[in-house]
């Protein structure tokens, strides 16, 4: 059989992620890909789901909804899974509620607010990360470590939200290990907020450069874009 480039790189991230499961004594299938479909257009989203994947994370929201409401259209019946994992203005949060299936990038109350308000009632409740700043990165959104049991705290009581559990885009580290340290602080995060009372079961970490350290960690969704769909013209 000839395989197009997309399914022949998605099947080739499975097996790193299988073997990256199995060099951590991990079960294989606790540890779901999320297809980072940004920048990519409805036909490349097409192929992946013709190779079987379908969850798919998206950046920016016009662009997610545009690719959203195609697919529907072109593949009736065929359910996908839409993660909105960029970070969110306030102005943008009801398009989200309205489409997106998952957020990832949920880091202060009052988007997290507004996306429970505006989620409509026909659907079910919308699931949620917050986005952790885990290493201090300059450059990224996320929570600080310090605010974030308040954060998780106010945002599992909203009643059109589920909180699923933490997202993190680190730095890229010079090491495996070094890699692993940060993903370990992220794990140590999850778990004292699930000693607290929450029920958290998603650690999203791990990307195209970094999923095996991810895996190691404890990663349960790891959100890999270039290694799948190939590279992305530079931000202009
Ligand atoms: C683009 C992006 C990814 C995918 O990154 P790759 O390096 O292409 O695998 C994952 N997570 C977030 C939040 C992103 O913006």
């Amino acid at each position: 059989m000839i395989m197009t480039t997309i399914a022949a790189q998605l099947q080739y991230t499975q097996q790193r992620l299988q073997a990256a499961s199995q060099s951590a004594g991990r079960d294989p299938g606790a540890v779901r890909l999320l297809a980072v479909s940004k920048t990519f257009g409805p036909e490349a989203v097409a192929e992946a789901v013709a190779a079987g994947q379908r969850a798919f994370g998206e950046n920016y929201v016009q662009e997610g909804v545009d690719k959203i409401v195609a697919l529907r259209q072109q593949l009736p019946g065929v359910v996908l899974e839409w993660h909105c994992i960029g970070p969110l203005q306030t102005n943008k949060t009801r398009a989200v509620a309205e489409h997106f299936d998952w957020v990832q990038s949920v880091d202060r109350l009052k988007v997290a607010q507004r996306l429970s308000d505006q989620r409509p009632v026909h659907l079910p409740p919308l699931q949620v990360c917050i986005q952790v700043n885990v290493d201090g990165g300059p450059t990224k959104s996320g929570v600080a470590p310090a605010e974030l049991p308040a954060l998780a705290h106010a945002v599992a009581a909203l009643p059109r939200l589920r909180l699923r559990g933490l997202m993190c885009i680190p730095e890229p580290a010079p090491s495996f290990e070094a890699a692993c340290a940060v993903f370990n602080s992220a794990v140590g995060l999850l778990e004292a907020l699930n000693a607290e009372g929450l029920a958290l079961d998603t650690l999203s970490i791990g990307m195209s450069d970094d999923l095996e350290a991810a895996v190691a960690s404890g990663s349960t969704l790891v959100r890999v874009g270039r290694a799948i769909f190939g590279g992305r013209p530079p931000k202009g």
